[in-house]
């Protein structure tokens, strides 16, 4: 048995969506989309990688699926825990478990899933790109630089430096080395203190 549908049900049916709904989407589209910035990510599931055309979230320049909510600064690339205030903050919380739960397997399905050439890659970019403080991941990048630089100018073979100098940059070069390392595991540490979230 079909319930009877209200009044107000019945003039939404009638008038609702193609009065109210669909003008304001016109307007919308007309006035106001031109006007926001596009994503612009590159897709893969089209042949021809034409850039993604969903508006990028505000204060970002990628939409949500293109790593537009990864949040920027101290929190890039950490997980984002619901308010505990909020009145709802439990069901968010369980969601939020179920879609890192969720996340975890998808990933583990892709990593067991590549080549060793991509996995190689895949590797190499979470040591690059391993969350946490801005400052953190900028001094991280610069030891790198010099530890290149260093190295480069080492394996030049004119201009050789001169033995002491010589031994005074690879000793910097094994400092860097080091330190590099250390946050290596820090690194490491702090995905595995994650645990099933990581
Ligand atoms: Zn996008």
């Amino acid at each position: 048995m079909s319930r009877k549908r209200s009044e107000r049900q019945q003039a939404w049916d009638k008038f609702g969506l193609p009065k109210a709904g669909a003008e304001a989407l016109t307007r919308y589209n007309q006035e106001v989309r031109p006007f926001r910035k596009l994503c612009g990510a590159r897709t893969k599931s089209t042949e021809d990688h034409r850039p993604c055309q969903n508006l990028a979230l505000a204060g970002h320049d990628r939409c949500r699926v293109h790593g537009g909510a990864t949040p920027k600064g101290d929190q890039w690339n950490l997980t984002q825990w619901p308010n505990g205030k909020a009145p709802d903050a439990e069901a968010k919380l369980q969601a939020k478990l179920k879609r890192i739960e969720r996340d975890r397997k998808a990933k583990a399905k892709r990593l067991a899933a590549m080549s060793p050439e991509e996995r190689q890659r895949y590797d190499q970019r979470a040591k690059t790109h391993a969350p946490g403080p801005a400052a953190e991941r900028a001094r991280r990048r610069d030891d790198r630089k010099r530890a290149a630089e260093i190295r480069a100018s080492l394996e030049k073979p004119d201009d050789k430096p001169a033995s002491a100098e010589l031994a005074e940059l690879q000793r910097q070069a094994a400092a860097l080395e080091e330190a590099r390392d250390h946050y290596r595991r820090l690194a490491e540490q702090a995905n595995q203190d994650q645990g099933v979230f990581g």
